[in-house]
């Protein structure tokens, strides 16, 4: 339930739909991604063609969902929906593949989540557009070539590297979103807040950036939150002060970090001296999951440089310690 996380909650969606940009336009940063991909567009509309496989990956909230829906916006084709724990059997795979139009956009979330039954159906599907299904069984089992729309895949996955080596090698196109600049972080702040019609200063736009961890979805939340604190307190306008009190009130602090980060460096400092620590230890010492260790906290104290990964384990940097008003030792190595 953090208000930082970067994964959906249920309260984002109320306004998410409504601030989803819906061509690579009005998609904020990410430049290098935006232009390949508008190449690519390009091409295969003069060509009339589906464009080649698509593979978008980084943490979560920075817009994998949102730029599929441009792609097959800036396409003019369809885009079905769905995810790799979604997809059970084989057969629910083929049900979808063969419901497609031409020139589809088939999008599928956690796609590194696909079972190894179903991924193998998706192969003969992205390269020869056609599925092989098996009637019968035994001896007078046969296989049968059904022949499908040609169609685009787009396939999201938080990490590149928990894809199976067949299943990557398979798309044309392979995109990494980063976490956002500051900058771009307080442009999608000023968007949003014209798009929810309320008044905010270029500071406060700035102050609820920088707190947002270079993640799309936790700036549109917090800003939610800060305008409910500024229609209560005052008359709606966000000023400064406004969203510094509001944020304090949220318990994030003036980089974003929460009780969950300061917890993992406060475990770092007094069980490990600061490290290296593993990744399995660090988790089992802090009640958090492995893979949200990975995937949702860790980027971003990487980003800050707070920790650095080395071949023995995460380290704590003087950075960090400084952060939390603590003095910093040199380690052996370091
Ligand atoms: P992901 O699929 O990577 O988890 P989403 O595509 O659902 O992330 O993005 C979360 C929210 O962040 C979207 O609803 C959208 O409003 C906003 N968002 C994401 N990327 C951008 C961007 N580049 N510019 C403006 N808003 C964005």
């Amino acid at each position: 339930n953090r208000i930082v996380t970067p994964t959906l909650r249920e309260d984002d969606n109320e306004v998410e739909g409504s601030l989803r940009p819906k061509s690579l336009k009005e998609y904020i940063g990410q430049d290098k991604v935006k232009n390949k991909l508008k190449i690519f567009i390009d091409a295969a509309k003069m060509r009339g063609e589906a464009l080649d496989h698509v593979l978008l990956y980084g943490p979560p909230g920075l817009g994998k969902t949102t730029l599929s829906n441009i792609i097959a916006n800036e396409m003019g084709v369809n885009i079905r929906i769905t995810s790799g724990p979604a997809i059970e059997r084989p057969g629910d795979l083929a049900a979808i593949l063969t419901n497609l139009m031409e020139n589809d956009v088939l999008f599928i979330d956690e796609i590194h989540r696909l079972s190894r039954s179903v991924e193998e159906v998706l192969y003969p599907s992205m390269e020869d557009y056609a599925l092989d299904i098996i009637i019968g069984k035994g001896p007078s089992a046969r296989s049968v070539r059904i022949e499908l729309p040609k169609f685009t895949l787009i396939g999201a996955t938080t990490r590149a590297g928990m894809l199976t080596s067949p299943l990557r090698d398979r798309f044309g196109v392979i995109c990494k979103l980063d976490l956002y600049s500051n900058k771009d972080l307080k442009t999608i702040v000023q968007r949003s807040s014209k798009l929810l019609d309320v008044p905010i200063s270029d500071e406060a736009a700035l102050e609820i950036a920088k707190r947002s961890r270079g993640t799309p979805r936790i700036v549109n939340r917090l800003l939610k939150r800060v305008r409910d604190f500024a229609q209560v307190v005052e008359d709606g306008y966000i000023n400064l002060d406004i969203a510094k009190k509001a944020l304090k009130m949220l318990e994030v602090d003036d980089l974003g970090l929460d009780g969950v980060d300061r917890k993992i460096l406060v475990s770092m400092i007094e069980k490990f001296d600061g490290g290296p620590v593993g990744l399995d230890t660090l988790s089992a010492s802090t009640g958090e999951e492995k893979n949200t260790v990975e995937d949702v906290i860790e980027p971003f104290l990487l980003q800050l440089g707070f920790i650095k990964r080395t071949p023995r384990g995460r380290i704590l940097t003087r950075k960090a310690y400084e952060h939390m008003g603590l003095d910093f030792h040199q380690r052996d190595g370091d």
